[in-house]
């Protein structure tokens, strides 16, 4: 669905991206893994074309996106949920998601969306029962919720998720990876970007990790959970196939 070759990114005369060569499926999730820094957002951020990038980023084998500006690529289906949600705190919950309506539908539009506002509450029953609370005064996890709501608001096909499990508590990442994987299953294609390598490994059919911008190992992401270097890096202290991690206590 996306295939990403030869990509370079840049802030001014850094160099963010150094030729990173990537591919999403259609239908799937694929998780980008990698220690802080090493250019997971960078990429989130020139698929939806809101950076200074060069290279080629095909969506659907005929259509090359390196030269979109961001309404145009999201006019495309590939919507980007950012690191931080930046949700509007002086607007309602109801009016939040409204504004994820405006890419197909202009900014007067007179279309209903009550489908999209239906299919969301019903993901987000929390969102639902608060509709008509303002955003600022909603938990963490609740503003997490809204942000992917209103990016489903605008008709996906793609979704870029940037740490969405950022400064939630470790039972709503739980919550929030089964959504994630139950927006998946209504065909929804994902890009993840997630610091917990463990949860992002386990729900993705594929992973890439990132370092100093560029890709340092991809597969399947069953194969490379059993990979000796990702579970000394990424996952945790042990690296034999069985034992139990320290700091979670899950089984890797
Ligand atoms: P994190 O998980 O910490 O967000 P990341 O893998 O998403 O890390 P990026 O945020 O993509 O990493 O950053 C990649 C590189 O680009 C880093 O060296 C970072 O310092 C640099 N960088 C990111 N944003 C800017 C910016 N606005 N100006 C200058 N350099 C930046």
């Amino acid at each position: 669905m996306i295939k990403i070759e030869d990509l370079h990114a840049y802030y001014g005369p850094i160099e963010a991206l150094k030729g990173i060569e990537l591919m999403v499926e259609k239908g799937k999730i694929t998780c980008l893994i990698g220690s802080n820094g090493a250019g997971k957002s960078t990429l989130m951020n020139s698929i939806s074309g809101t950076i200074a990038h060069r290279g080629s980023i095909m969506v659907n084998g005929d259509t090359n996106i390196v030269r979109k500006n961001p309404r145009q690529i999201a006019r495309m289906g590939i919507i980007q949920v950012p690191e931080g949600r930046h949700v509007f705190p002086g607007l309602s919950v109801e009016e939040n998601l409204q504004t994820g309506t405006v890419v197909w539908h202009g900014y007067f539009g007179k279309q209903s969306y009550a489908h999209e506002l239906e299919v969301v509450y019903d993901l987000f029953p929390r969102l639902k029962e608060r509709r008509k609370q303002l955003a600022w005064s909603m938990s963490g996890g609740e503003q997490q919720m809204l942000a992917i709501g209103r990016a489903l608001m605008a008709r996906p096909k793609v979704l870029l998720l940037d740490e969405p499990s950022m400064g939630l508590s470790p039972l709503l990442v739980g919550e929030m990876f089964e959504k994630i994987v139950e927006i998946n299953k209504t065909g929804i294609t994902i890009l993840l970007n997630e610091q917990n390598a463990r949860l992002a490994m386990k729900i993705s059919d594929n992973t890439y990790v990132i370092e100093q911008g560029k890709i340092k190992m991809s597969g399947p992401s069953a194969d490379l959970r059993d990979d000796p270097r990702i579970a000394e890096a990424y996952l945790g202290k042990h690296t034999s196939k069985g034992k139990m991690n320290q700091e979670s206590g899950e089984s890797i």
